[in-house]
């Protein structure tokens, strides 16, 4: 395996792979690898000749008051997890060489990035849109690998590709959890003992609103509602949103319908934790 950090050395080898014909899949991460990435790694490794895994934590997607400084980086430990999945190449640019001086260009979707996280996380969309699309400047792909853990990132990247006709197809993959449900985030290590143990309520609550829209609850507010009951018993649990939306365009729903995606994000102290589940299951684990 080997590490690339030069963004024209990146795309030099790229259009060598491309001539060559091979099937290249890109795998975007920000780093401090945990079984959740190694899962995009090994469904990339399943379908493509060449996996190129980029770590890379993009100072664009942060605001002013997040945690873009104190974000965990290890690059040592991430290179044996990379490798022990068959990753054949990590790209880990430096920030000066992806926004250098004078760098005026943003990507930006409207509408689905504006609900949700959007919402609370103003300009964090425009920041994963453009990262994503220099990367596959940088790469070209064919295919590339994204966790149904960022459920509305997922989507604006859809939109994104579909509306700017990149010829990539995104593989979506399901989210990985702890066996105590709650789903694997580089963030997790924020959370003190208590807190983790309080955050399983977030992929509980969701599991019970599945059932209960398994059971024909097709309210929205209702399902919203047993979310709501159910993370208020958590002292230490602060609900920055629950939402139901569609699932293409990320606009909330008064009534279940065709493909919905229920959403929420969470704070503990100073973490924030998403997680969501699809209904119907047909993408989702
Ligand atoms: P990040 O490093 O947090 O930007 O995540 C990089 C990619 O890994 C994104 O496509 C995430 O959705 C995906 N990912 C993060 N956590 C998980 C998880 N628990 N299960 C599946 N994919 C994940």
């Amino acid at each position: 395996m080997e590490i690339i950090s030069s963004c024209e050395k990146m795309q030099e080898l790229a259009k060598t792979w491309q001539k060559e014909g091979f099937v290249v899949g890109l795998v975007p991460t920000m780093g401090y690898l945990h079984e959740g990435h190694l899962s995009l790694a090994q469904a990339a490794r399943k379908k493509c000749d060449i996996v190129v895994m980029s770590i890379f934590v993009n100072p664009t997607q942060f605001g002013p008051n997040e945690d873009f400084a104190v974000y965990p980086r290890d690059l040592a430990h991430d290179t044996k997890l990379a490798q022990s999945v068959g990753v054949d190449y990590i790209f880990h640019p430096q920030a000066e060489d992806m926004y250098p001086e004078h760098y005026s260009t943003y990507v930006q979707v409207e509408g689905l990035t504006e609900t949700l996280c959007g919402k609370a996380r103003p300009g964090h969309f425009r920041g994963v849109t453009t990262v994503v699309s220099k990367l596959f400047h940088l790469v070209l792909p064919q295919m590339a690998f994204f966790g149904q853990k960022d459920g509305q990132q997922v989507a604006v990247v859809e939109r994104m590709v579909k509306d700017l006709n990149f010829p990539v197809t995104i593989v979506r993959v399901p989210i990985q959890r702890q066996s105590d449900g709650l789903a694997l985030s580089s963030r997790n290590i924020y959370l003190s003992e208590e807190e983790k143990k309080q955050a399983t309520v977030l992929s509980r609550s969701l599991r019970m609103a599945l059932k209960a829209a398994q059971n024909g609850e097709k309210n929205a507010a209702a399902l919203k509602e047993l979310i709501y009951q159910e993370i208020s018993r958590q002292d230490l649990a602060k609900i920055e949103y629950v939402e139901i939306v569609d699932a293409v365009t990320m606009q909330p729903v008064t009534e279940l319908k065709e493909q919905v995606m229920i959403a929420l994000a969470v704070r503990f102290g100073k973490t924030r934790l998403i997680d969501n589940i699809m209904i119907p299951q047909n993408c989702e684990d």
